[in-house]
């Protein structure tokens, strides 16, 4: 499944591709995906001018001219494939993926624009999803609304932490995997930034926090990591997307690069600790942590 990083590289990708295009021809050949598609999906596209192609969490939110936001989910298997118009060369979208798609009858939507490129989704699987919201509405919808801060935003602090910590006496693993709390953190990488922290899983999460309120050591030490751990898979997967539709969500290069995940029974990385790499299981997910050096 993609997780985060997987598609904020996709948004980087589309960006330069739609942003100030116009939709000119849109074919849905399907009724729906995890849910049906919108009434009028293509009509209420086309003639639409993209004024902004952004990430919230792992949703795709493409603006439109009109007011409506167009709100794409990958589910399990979806990706972009792009076709670029005549005029331009691939060398122009960095390493991006260009090809016409391995199976063609995956191919659910093809997004035809101005620039006379072809952008098509595809989803053997179907978990994915398009709705039309209006852009004012997004706050209040259901998707939306109870949803936590961005890991990679400035919303992410020490003292965030700590008050939302405040109080709660469920691991600090689930708490991170709160969606509430933070949007689109996945559990690979709450498993890596606990282990670049030097932080146990299974400790309380209130101990992010002071009697007093304010945010321990420990807090600010653990919010330091969370963007880095993003940061590199960001940039492992940026040179590399076509693994990322080969495997789990995670590209080859950052896959090899981890730490702790998927790494049961191996000798921790930490370069002081002679411990090994245990797996457990939290909240019906499995957590990898070195109980030598998280504490
Ligand atoms: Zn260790």
């Amino acid at each position: 499944m993609p997780e985060l990083p997987e598609v904020e590289i996709v948004r980087r990708g589309l960006e330069p591709m739609m942003l100030g295009q116009q939709f000119v021809g849109v074919e849905q050949r399907r009724p729906d995906l995890r849910f049906p598609f919108p009434a009028g999906f293509a009509t209420r596209l086309e003639g639409q001018t993209i004024t902004a192609v952004r990430r919230r969490a792992k949703y795709l939110i493409v603006d439109l001219s009109g007011g409506e936001a167009l709100v794409m989910h990958l589910g399990m298997s979806g990706r972009f494939t792009i076709q670029p118009g005549v005029s331009q060369s691939p060398q122009e979208f960095g390493g991006y993926v260009y090809d016409t798609g391995a199976y063609p009858q995956h191919d659910h939507v093809v997004f035809g624009l101005s620039n006379q490129s072809r952008i098509t989704y595809n989803d053997p699987r179907r978990f994915g999803f398009m709705l039309l919201v209006p852009q004012a509405e997004l706050p209040t919808h259901p998707l939306f609304a109870s949803m936590g801060i961005e890991p990679l935003g400035p919303d992410l602090t020490a003292l965030y932490l700590a008050k939302r910590a405040q109080g709660k006496r469920v691991a600090l693993k689930s708490f991170l995997l709160d969606q509430r709390i933070i949007a689109g953190l996945g559990n690979i990488y709450v498993c890596e930034a606990l282990h670049h922290a030097g932080l146990s899983p299974r400790r309380l999460a209130s101990t992010l926090g002071l009697r007093n309120g304010g945010p321990a050591d420990r807090t600010a030490r653990l919010i330091a990591v969370i963007p880095d751990v993003l940061h590199q898979a960001l940039n492992a997967g940026g040179s590399s997307l076509r693994d990322y539709r080969h495997t789990d969500g995670t590209s080859g290069d950052f896959q090899r690069a981890f730490a702790v995940y998927g790494r049961e029974g191996e000798p921790c990385k930490r370069s002081s600790c002679n411990g090994t790499v245990a797996r457990i299981v939290q909240a019906q997910r499995s957590t990898f942590y070195c109980a030598s050096c998280q504490r």
